[in-house]
């Protein structure tokens, strides 16, 4: 069974943390005393915060899409939330108060609207995002470079064997090759030498399958 339980205490000793949890409105007698439930897992929930990096990343690519689009930063900002909300099902949130998890979603939203929209950023995607993968994904989706944004006509495909992730080999599209979204120019050059060219640009290439999305390569 899962419960959500809140901590009420707890003492650190030697050996570990000794932990006092309470779980509201559920009974437990009876699993406790005749089933002899002794073992739980317990999911911590740290409740880390936006941080300075992130929010710096968001206000970034908002400044950059009110531009593009003619909105007030504090206009646009407002729509992304709720196109963010939209896409997502969450709640409203504040971009001083929202935790890691949400802040990461939101660039996500944030990074896809301004590559499918051709938005100009002020700095190289990759900097941009909070997600990598999902920004390399992204990029395939929309067919622009990953490392300039420039628009695009034809996709990468790695050599399994060369993007320096050996642990992954085995993730690959259907034809055996890891994608990578790049124009002309960064084409030739990633060809020059692939691993040097995705360590350079912190870039590499994924799995991509438009139903299922993306999986980290
Ligand atoms: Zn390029």
């Amino acid at each position: 069974m899962y419960v959500l339980a809140k901590l009420t205490g707890y003492r650190v000793n030697q050996e570990g943390t000794e932990l006092k949890v309470f779980i509201p409105n559920i009974n437990l007698q009876e699993s406790i005393e005749t089933k002899k439930m002794r073992n739980a897992g317990i999911w911590l929930d740290d409740g880390r915060h936006i941080s300075a990096e992130q929010r710096k990343k968001a206000y970034a690519t908002i400044a950059d899409i009110s531009r593009h689009t003619g909105y007030l930063p504090e206009e646009a900002k407002e729509w992304l939330k709720y196109l963010h909300i939209a896409r997502t099902g969450c709640d409203y949130f504040s971009l001083s108060t929202c935790t890691m998890d949400t802040a990461r979603e939101f660039i996500n939203t944030l990074m896809e609207f301004a590559i499918e929209h051709g938005v100009i950023l002020e700095d190289l995607g990759v900097n941009r995002t909070d997600d990598v993968s999902k920004y390399l994904y992204y990029c395939i989706k929309h067919r622009v470079c990953a490392v300039c944004g420039k628009p695009l006509s034809d996709i990468h495909h790695c050599e399994g064997s060369r993007v320096g992730m050996g642990n992954n080999r085995n993730r690959v599209d259907n034809k055996g090759r890891l994608l990578i979204s790049l124009c002309r120019e960064h084409h030739t050059i990633c060809h020059n030498d692939e691993l040097k060219f995705f360590e350079k640009n912190h870039v590499y290439g994924i799995v991509y399958n438009d139903e299922i999305g993306v999986e980290v390569s």
